[in-house]
């Protein structure tokens, strides 16, 4: 299992408000479909707007690195698909 979904939605929410703002709402009609764990799930499904409000906050509250937010930030999937 790959944290790639997990790093696609969280870089494509730091980009995109109206996502982030469904992600926040209604996470579970994001992770229908997805390949991810119950935990990585729980885990998003606890975020809050404030978790977004620096890289360096979401890294902390995500459990992913920086570097590995910011590489995501310029991969096509999340540049371009919304939720
Ligand atoms: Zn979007």
């Amino acid at each position: 299992m790959s944290a790639r979904e997990v790093l696609i939605i969280l870089a494509h929410a730091q980009m995109c408000e109206r996502c982030r703002e469904r992600l926040l709402n209604d996470p579970n009609a994001i992770f229908r479909g997805r390949a991810m764990t119950d935990e990585e799930k729980a885990r998003l499904s606890e975020l809050t707007s404030a978790d977004f409000a620096t890289a360096e906050r979401l890294s902390e509250v995500s459990g992913y690195d920086i570097g590995e937010l910011n590489r995501y930030h310029d991969h096509p999937v999340a540049r371009l698909r919304h939720f």
